[in-house]
């Protein structure tokens, strides 16, 4: 089984969630740190982003915030990560968070989640990457978002195999399943022109 080193997540800040959404950012959090991967995540203490720091951390994981200076008290910087690298912008945390991690996934969040979840989906389209990225489908969420790619694709706007572009997972160890087979099939990237 290929084995990544740094998974980063992408996520909600809202706290006022569905609580078993929660939960599921938790035992993502845990279980990174059981199979000693590395978290990168944007930072934040609370909602889906914190819950799975905290998760992480509980199990002695090491979990790397990545957090723009104008949000650090807007999102309530997390105090106990292992590491917290503080940037000047929001596309510098973007471009760390990529650089940091082999590998995405994408739990419940709003609209910044979509924007970071495009960008890397895009990015990778373009061949400027082919780390692995996987959507975290908890309880449904995601589906309106699979049927508009796949209007899309049924409107020939999306060339692409949605297959290659990102990877669907329903459950916490789906996740690291698809990250095996999404790595195991990799193709040449052109990252230089990031
Ligand atoms: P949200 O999904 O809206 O709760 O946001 C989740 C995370 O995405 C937060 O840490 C936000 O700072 C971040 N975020 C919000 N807007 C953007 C954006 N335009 N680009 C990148 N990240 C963003």
């Amino acid at each position: 089984m290929t084995q990544i080193s740094a998974l980063c997540i992408y996520c909600g800040a809202s706290q006022n969630v569905d609580p078993r959404h929660l939960e599921k950012a938790g035992e993502l959090g845990r279980v990174t740190a059981e199979k000693s991967i590395d978290l990168v995540y944007g930072g934040g203490h609370s909602g889906m982003m914190g819950a799975a720091a905290d998760g992480a951390l509980s199990a002695g994981g090491r979990v790397i915030g990545i957090i723009p200076e104008h949000l650090r008290a807007r999102e309530a910087a997390h105090t106990g990560v292992t590491e917290m690298v503080v940037v000047d912008s929001m596309h510098v945390r973007k471009q760390m968070m990529f650089e940091r991690a082999d590998a995405f996934c994408i739990l419940p969040g709003g609209l910044g989640t979509l924007d970071e979840t495009f960008e890397i989906i895009t990015w990778k389209q373009l061949g400027l990457h082919d780390k692995p990225v996987i959507l975290l489908n908890l309880f449904g969420f995601w589906e309106p978002l699979l049927e508009m790619v796949q209007r899309q694709i049924d409107g020939g706007y999306l060339h692409e195999d949605p297959a290659y572009l990102f990877s669907l997972a329903d459950d916490i160890e789906g996740v690291f399943t698809a990250i095996a087979s999404a790595a195991a099939a990799k193709v040449k990237p052109d990252s230089s022109r990031l």
